[in-house]
C-alpha cells in the first residue's frame, strides 16, 4: 500500500532513479504517482494518475529526489490529490503513507492564508511544515514538530528546495534507509534498495531521520534526541522478479507453487520443529492473519487438531479484542503475513506482546517489521509475490503449518513426504491440458453470473473461503465460501436455476456430506462443479483432485487458475485488481 522512494546523492539522475524505485514498489498497489526534484531553489514535480509502468520522467537533472505511489484514502484518484504536495510556496514537497486522522482539526490550527489544492488528509502536513520551519533550526526538527501533532499511523518524507535536505519520520508504515557509495536512499521496502546497496537501516516507529549530502542523522521523534544509527548488511537476494514469459504475475506465481511447496518440504523441517516446540510448551495457541493468511491460519487450526490433536484458536488479526483477555505469558500467537507489514497483524502482535505472549511469525518478507518483531520468525522464502493477490505465499503458509502439525506429533518426515507428494500432484494438475480446458469451460459457464458459492466441510471449509476470496478479488464476481453444513441454514435460499455452486469433496472422510450438498443445490437447478477424485452424477463438471493431503494445494491451484481465467474473461487486470493493495499499512 503506497510506496515511498527517495534519493539524496551527488548523482543528477535523481528523478530516473526514483522512478525506477517506484516501479519496484508498484506491487504494493497504487492509483497515482508523483516525483519531486530540487530545481533552482524551488521544487519541480511531475504527477500522474494511473500506471507508472511505461512512464518517463521529464524532470530536469537533480541529485535529490522523492517519489510516491498513492493508494487513495482521502480524496479521489486525481492529479491534484497525487503526492507530492507542495504547500503554498514551492520550497517543500511532501509525501505521505497512511492517514492523518486529525487532519480537519489540524487544518483549523493553521493560519488563515494557506491555500489548499487537494482534498487529501496529507496536504495539511506541508502547510504545517511551512509554519513550523519558521521557528525550527532545521528541516528534520520542523518535520518532527509537525509529526508530533499528527494522530494515526503514517510515514512522512519531505524535501527542502533551499537546502536539498530530506527528512523522514514514521509511525506504523515501513521505512528503510540505504547507504551507498553514490548517496543515501529511503524506501518503504528494503528490497527496493538492494540493487543499490545492502547496507540498510530500518527506521523504527517514533523515529525520524535527516538525509543530506553530509550523511544521515537519526532522532527519537518525541524527545528530539539524536540516536545511533544501526546499519546492517542484508544478505538476502533482491526480491525482483520478471514475468519469465507469462502474461501476468498471477499466472506465473500460481505456477511457482509446486517449487515453493517442495522447498518447504525439505528446507523447513527444523523451523517446523522449533515452532512445534513452542506450541507444545504453550498453554494456549492463537493463529492470526488477514485475508488469505487468515484462511491459511484457519487451515492450520484444522491441521493441528487432526494431525496432532492440539487445540488452538484462529482469529482475524483485526478482531483481536476477542483474544486479548485470554492472553498471558504462557500464550503463543502465530502470526501469518506475506509482507510482514500488514498493520492489523502488527497491531495484534504488539498487543499480544504487551500481554506477555510469545510471538511466532510465518512471513515472506525478510527484514519486515513482523520478521524483526517475532520471537521465532519462519521465512516462507517463496520469492517476490508481484501480483497483488496472495497465491504462493498462501500455499507456503499452508505447507509450513502442515509440516509443523507433523512435527508436533514427532513425525516431521511424514509432513515432508506429504508435501513432496503434494508438490508433484500440484505440478501435474497445473501441467495437464485437461485442467486448463476444464477451467476455461467453468469460467465460460459461470463468468456472467452475479453470485457463485463454494461449499466445503471441515478441513475443506477454509479452502472454500480462500477459493471464494480469490475469485472476488480478481474477477469482482460475488463469490462466497460456506461451511457446507450451513447450506440448509440459509444459503440455499440464494440458489436458483443456473447458480454456480462449487463443491469441495476431495476426501473420503466427508464425501457423503459433500455429495448430499451437491444433490441439494442440484435439485434447485444449480450448475455444480465438484473438486473431487471422482466424477459424480451430481457434478456437471469435475476438477480432479488426488489424495487428501495434496488436495488443499490442488484446490488452491485450480481455484486460483479459475479466478485468473474469470478475471481475463471479464476484462479485469489480474495483477492489479481495483482498490486492493498488497501490503495493507492503514487500519
Ligand atoms: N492518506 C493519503 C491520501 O489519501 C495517503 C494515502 C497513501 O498512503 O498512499 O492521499
Amino acid at each position: 500500500m503506497c510506496g515511498i522512494f527517495g534519493y539524496v546523492s551527488r548523482d543528477p539522475r535523481g528523478a530516473s532513479v526514483v522512478l525506477e524505485g517506484l516501479r519496484f514498489l508498484e506491487y504494493r498497489g497504487y492509483d497515482s504517482w508523483g516525483i519531486a526534484v530540487v530545481g533552482d531553489q524551488e521544487i519541480l514535480s511531475q504527477k500522474a494518475t494511473g500506471k507508472i509502468a511505461g512512464a518517463h520522467t521529464d524532470l530536469p537533472p537533480s541529485a535529490v529526489a522523492l517519489g510516491h505511489t498513492r493508494w487513495a484514502t482521502h480524496g479521489g484518484v486525481t492529479y491534484a490529490n497525487a503526492h507530492p504536495h507542495l504547500g503554498c510556496g514551492r520550497r517543500f514537497a511532501l509525501i505521505h503513507n497512511g492517514i492523518v486522522e486529525n487532519h480537519q482539526a489540524l487544518r483549523l490550527e493553521l493560519r488563515s492564508d494557506h491555500v489548499f489544492s487537494s482534498q487529501t488528509d496529507t496536504e495539511v502536513l506541508v502547510h504545517l511544515l511551512e509554519e513550523e520551519i519558521e521557528s525550527a533550526s532545521d528541516l528534520t526538527k520542523a518535520l518532527l514538530a509537525v509529526f508530533r501533532r499528527v494522530e494515526g499511523l503514517s510515514a512522512v518524507a519531505v524535501v527542502d528546495a533551499y537546502t536539498s535536505e530530506v527528512a523522514v519520520a514514521k509511525n506504523g508504515s515501513p521505512v528503510a534507509l540505504g547507504w551507498a557509495n553514490d548517496g543515501v536512499y529511503l524506501a518503504s521496502d528494503a528490497n527496493a534498495l538492494i540493487e543499490h546497496t545492502r547496507r540498510i537501516a530500518f527506521l523504527e516507529d517514533g523515529q525520524a531521520a535527516g538525509l543530506s549530502s553530509n550523511g544521515v542523522r537519526l532522532f527519537e521523534a518525541r524527545s528530539g534526541h539524536e540516536l545511533d544509527l544501526d546499519w546492517c548488511e542484508v544478505t538476502w537476494d533482491a526480491q525482483k522478479a520478471g514475468l519469465n514469459g507469462y502474461a501476468h504475475f498471477m499466472d506465473k506465481e500460481i505456477h511457482e507453487q509446486p517449487r515453493v511447496v517442495q522447498e518447504i518440504a525439505v528446507e523447513k523441517q527444523d523451523r517446523a520443529r522449533d515452532l512445534a516446540s513452542l506450541i507444545s510448551r504453550a498453554r494456549d495457541v492463537y493463529l492470526i492473519g488477514c485475508g488469505s493468511a487468515h484462511h491459511a491460519a484457519l487451515s492450520g487450526r484444522y491441521m493441528l487438531s487432526e494431525v496432532a490433536g492440539r487445540g488452538s484458536t484462529c482469529a482475524v488479526a483485526s478482531e483481536m479484542s476477542l483474544v486479548y483477555p485470554q492472553l498471558s505469558p504462557e500464550s503463543l500467537v502465530i502470526a501469518l503475513s506475506q509482507s510482514g507489514e500488514t498493520i492489523d497483524v502488527l497491531d495484534a502482535v504488539k498487543g499480544a506482546r504487551e500481554r506477555g505472549a510469545t510471538v511466532a511469525a510465518l512471513v515472506n518478507s525478510e527484514g519486515s517489521a513482523l520478521d524483526r518483531l517475532a520471537d521465532l520468525s519462519i521465512l516462507l522464502n517463496c520469492g517476490p509475490e508481484r501480483c497483488v493477490l496472495a497465491t504462493k505465499s498462501y500455499t507456503a503458509q499452508l505447507a509450513v503449518l502442515q509440516l509443523t502439525a507433523h512435527a508436533l506429533s514427532f513425525d516431521v518426515e511424514r509432513g515432508t513426504d506429504e508435501l513432496r507428494n503434494a508438490a508433484l500432484r500440484l505440478q501435474e494438475l497445473l501441467d495437464r491440458d485437461s485442467t486448463r480446458r476444464v477451467i476455461d469451460e467453468v469460467a465460460r459457464r459461470t463468468g456472467d453470473h452475479e453470485h457463485l458459492f463454494i461449499l466445503g466441510r471441515h478441513r475443506n471449509y477454509p479452502l472454500a473461503l480462500e477459493a471464494a476470496l480469490k475469485i472476488k478479488e480478481v474477477s469482482y464476481m460475488h463469490a462466497e465460501g460456506f461451511a457446507a453444513g450451513e447450506l440448509k441454514h440459509g444459503v440455499i435460499a440464494l440458489v436458483t436455476p443456473g447458480t454456480p455452486c462449487f463443491i469441495l469433496a476431495p476426501d473420503s472422510d466427508f464425501r457423503r456430506e459433500a455429495l448430499a450438498a451437491a444433490a441439494e443445490v442440484r435439485a434447485r437447478g444449480a450448475f455444480t462443479v465438484g473438486f473431487s477424485p471422482e466424477d459424480n452424477a451430481d457434478f456437471d463438471i469435475t476438477i480432479k483432485t488426488t489424495d487428501f493431503a495434496s488436495a488443499p494445494y490442488e484446490i488452491a491451484g485450480a481455484s486460483q487458475l479459475l479466478a485468473y481465467r474469470l478475471a481475463l474473461l471479464r476484462g479485469c487486470d489480474p495483477d492489479k485488481p481495483r482498490n486492493l493493495a498488497k501490503s495493507v499499512t492503514v487500519r
